[in-house]
């Protein structure tokens, strides 16, 4: 079977989405007003992937459309990107109700079309905002945000080898300047990341995975025995300041997307 194209690609990414605009696999169905596929560049080299989708992404069916948006627009500024070069996504793509943290069931059953959306889009960095994607991506339950936060690691997801870059989730620096400063900090790491010419070399050998695979056999499966843990204050933690500095709830997490 001859490699796929790009426009083979475009295509399928376009069928992934109306897939999961109309998408029953979980609850979340039931309670959402508009599934949040993601949005961007179909191409691009840098792809973000947060949580879920709060209150007004859910209104419009777009992600990072509150304030967290626009920090993230800022910030995408600063080094000189605008929202529609990156692809932005979500682990889970509908809301839970009242922003609650999402549920192992809930991820089991979405986590295929974050791998194939990776899958499809092939981006050479993948940007894991805050605990809860990164906590996904790397496979790793335990380890918090706060001390992999600015780390590269790189992982194959969906069939595909990236540089994972953890980094804070802007709706938490928000709320805590200290940890505002980290994440400019971090963010001003990847233009280095993006040029990064060893991972575009290493992703071919993997390429030919076949999709099927890449949507059934998700590269870190969550059991029941390691469940991937919703952000919390306390993994927050203090930011890497010499001054203490609140942690912001979860619910201030997860409440500004
Ligand atoms: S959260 Fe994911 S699996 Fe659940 S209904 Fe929405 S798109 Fe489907």
């Amino acid at each position: 079977m001859p490699p796929a194209t790009e426009s083979d690609d475009l295509s399928a990414l376009e069928a992934l989405r109306r897939e999961v605009e109309t998408c029953t696999r979980c609850d979340l169905h039931a309670t959402r007003t508009r599934a949040v596929f993601g949005e961007g560049d179909p191409r691009a080299r840098l792809m973000f992937v947060g949580e879920a989708p709060g209150y007004h992404e859910d209104q419009q069916g777009r992600p990072f459309v509150g304030a967290a948006g626009k920090l993230l627009e800022e910030l995408l500024g600063a080094i000189g990107l605008t929202r529609e070069q990156v692809f932005i996504a979500n682990v889970l793509k509908s809301r839970p109700p009242n922003n609650r943290d999402p549920q192992p069931g809930e991820i089991e059953a979405c986590q295929p079309y974050l791998w194939r959306q990776i899958a499809l889009i092939k981006p050479r960095v993948i940007c894991t905002l805050g605990n809860f994607a990164t906590k996904l991506l790397s496979g790793d339950p335990v380890t918090g945000i706060t001390k992999v936060h600015g780390r590269p690691q790189r992982h194959e997801l969906g069939g595909h080898v990236a540089t994972l870059f953890p980094i804070f989730h802007p709706a938490a620096a928000l709320y805590t300047p200290a940890m505002l400063t980290t994440l400019r900090e971090d963010f001003a790491r990847l233009p280095a990341l993006l040029a990064d010419e060893s991972v575009a070399e290493a992703a071919p050998e993997l390429a030919g995975a076949p999709a099927d695979a890449q949507l059934t056999a998700p590269a870190l499966p969550l059991t029941a025995a390691e469940p991937v843990v919703a952000p919390s204050a306390a993994e927050l933690g203090p930011p890497p300041a010499t001054e203490p500095v609140a942690a912001p709830s979860a619910a201030e997490q997860l409440g500004l997307f």
